[in-house]
């Protein structure tokens, strides 16, 4: 299995979760063995210069989560509003199709300060820029954002390299 044998594996539905929406769908990704594998070994090849993996809710989860345990590294859940007990970072922000908030609990990095930021889609990066100031919020560093995809039309990369011409991104397919 290639990598981009496995990433051909994420198919587009068109209009949804509304008209004029192509949601790109990695469930078939993740049911294949081979592929699901390969694509956690080619993201964790990033992992190197970070602390920790941090996952956005709820399919950056997946990623961040195979990650963290292929590089041996700990995980960082960045949340919808309302999920996390303890204390919380809060960040609204707008997305390609609405308007969400995401938390962090205030200590997710007490003991660590760099951090690998990871998401399946890169849209209109809103949800990445959110992201990172909760992990600034906590005194984080981000050392790199990698995402399965990237909708290139939509401006995320360059939305994000505007605010934080540091960060690295790298995506596995942009469409
Ligand atoms: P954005 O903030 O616009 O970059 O949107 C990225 C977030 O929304 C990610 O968490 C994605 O899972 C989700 N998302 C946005 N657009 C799509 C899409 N066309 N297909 C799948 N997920 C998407």
């Amino acid at each position: 299995m290639t990598i981009d044998e496995a990433l051909a594996l994420i198919r587009t539905i068109p209009d949804y979760p509304k008209p004029g929406i192509q949601f790109k769908d990695i469930t078939p990704l993740l049911l294949d063995r081979a592929a699901f594998s390969k694509v956690i070994e080619t993201l964790s090849l990033h992992a190197d210069a970070s602390d920790l993996i941090a996952g956005i809710e709820a399919r950056g989860f997946i990623l961040a989560s195979a990650i963290a345990i292929k590089s041996n590294r700990g995980f960082i859940p960045i949340r919808k509003s309302g999920k996390l007990p303890f204390q919380t970072y809060s960040k609204s922000y707008g997305l390609e199709y609405g308007a969400d908030t995401l938390e962090i609990h205030t200590d997710s990095l007490d003991k660590a300060k760099n951090v690998l930021l990871v998401d399946d889609v890169l849209a209109t990066g809103g949800t990445m820029c959110a992201a990172i100031e909760l992990i600034e919020l906590c005194g984080g560093k981000i050392t790199g954002i990698i995402t399965l995809m990237e909708i290139a039309a939509l401006g995320g990369r360059e939305k994000i390299l505007q605010k934080y011409p540091h960060v690295t991104i790298t995506s596995l397919a942009i469409c």
